[in-house]
């Protein structure tokens, strides 16, 4: 019927460019609220142990773990050092394309900024915790702490949610997903086994609980148990047992001061309970002193 069409011609001018609009301004990013120069700063890449490599920047700390089956890359950095990481992985002669997994230990632009970017350039899936699986979404605009004024990475959408004690698994390899939350409500460390040559070396990447200044352990309005949460993942995390110790930040684990540029293959250089211990002793007494600051 014409006027059913007119109407419909009518609806459709007025719904386009309103959709138009939602689009462009989705893709309408904010600065972040901080960045630091050893964020961007680049690191030559390096084979950790085993099939696991270091393709992170200076303190972005981005790990790719290699299979006969594709490829898994854990954590991107901001969204500008996308290419270097794409760089890192050709130059340790792997494809970028055959990456298939892409995980994150946190939804924060520092740690998933590049990641739309790399998933359109590998089609990989992107498997995160169900809880920072709609920080992801929105670009992290419904973050407890940085959200509720734009969006400060572009959104990526999850294909796979991950959920306490899950494993991820591809080819022969098997990472468990440990939850972590407390900085995020979504926060994981991953654990895994790798093996070289000589030996197998079961490998920790901690998200460290660390407190941002922002967070009021007594309850933020969109993260109530935020200060029950990070005392239970710090318990959880005096408990576990591996071998090698990594994190999300390259700081937080002393890469720069354990390892040189151009020193050679040597997983022993990451085996450190001791320094593992310490830091998450450190953030235990961080924790109780906020705790106090009620
Ligand atoms: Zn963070």
């Amino acid at each position: 019927m014409p006027t059913c069409k007119r109407s419909l011609q009518i609806a459709l001018l007025i719904a386009i460019p309103t959709f138009i609009g939602v689009a462009t301004s989705a893709q309408k990013l904010i600065p972040p609220p901080s960045i630091q120069k050893s964020w961007s700063q680049d690191y030559e890449p390096f084979r950790i142990a085993g099939n696991l490599y270091y393709v992170g920047t200076y303190d972005l700390a981005c790990y790719l773990i290699t299979t006969p089956k594709g490829h898994i890359l854990i954590n991107t950095g901001l969204a500008e050092s996308a290419p270097m990481i794409r760089s890192h992985v050709e130059a340790l002669g792997f494809k970028f394309a055959d990456i298939s997994i892409l995980l994150a230990t946190h939804a924060h632009y520092d740690h998933v900024g590049g990641m739309a970017a790399i998933k359109k350039m590998t089609g990989a899936k992107m498997m995160i915790n169900e809880y920072d699986a709609p920080v992801l979404a929105d670009g992290g605009n419904s973050d407890y702490i940085f959200g509720g004024k734009g969006s400060t990475f572009l959104p990526v959408k999850t294909d796979s949610l991950l959920h306490e004690h899950d494993t991820v698994r591809l080819g022969d390899m098997q990472i468990a997903v440990l939850h972590h939350p407390g900085h995020t409500k979504g926060a994981c460390s991953f654990l895994f086994d790798v093996k070289d040559e000589s030996r197998s070396y079961r490998v920790l990447i901690a998200n460290m609980p660390t407190i941002l200044d922002e967070t009021r352990l007594s309850g933020m309005p969109g993260y109530p148990d935020v200060g029950k949460d990070y005392g239970n993942t710090l318990k959880a995390m005096k408990n576990i047992s591996f071998d090698i110790w990594l994190s999300s930040h390259a700081s937080q684990f002393g890469l720069q001061r354990k390892r040189k540029p151009g020193d050679s293959y040597h997983p022993e250089t990451f085996i450190d309970q001791p320094g593992y211990d310490a830091a998450i002793d450190d953030l235990q007494k961080a924790y109780l002193k906020r705790l106090d600051q009620k």
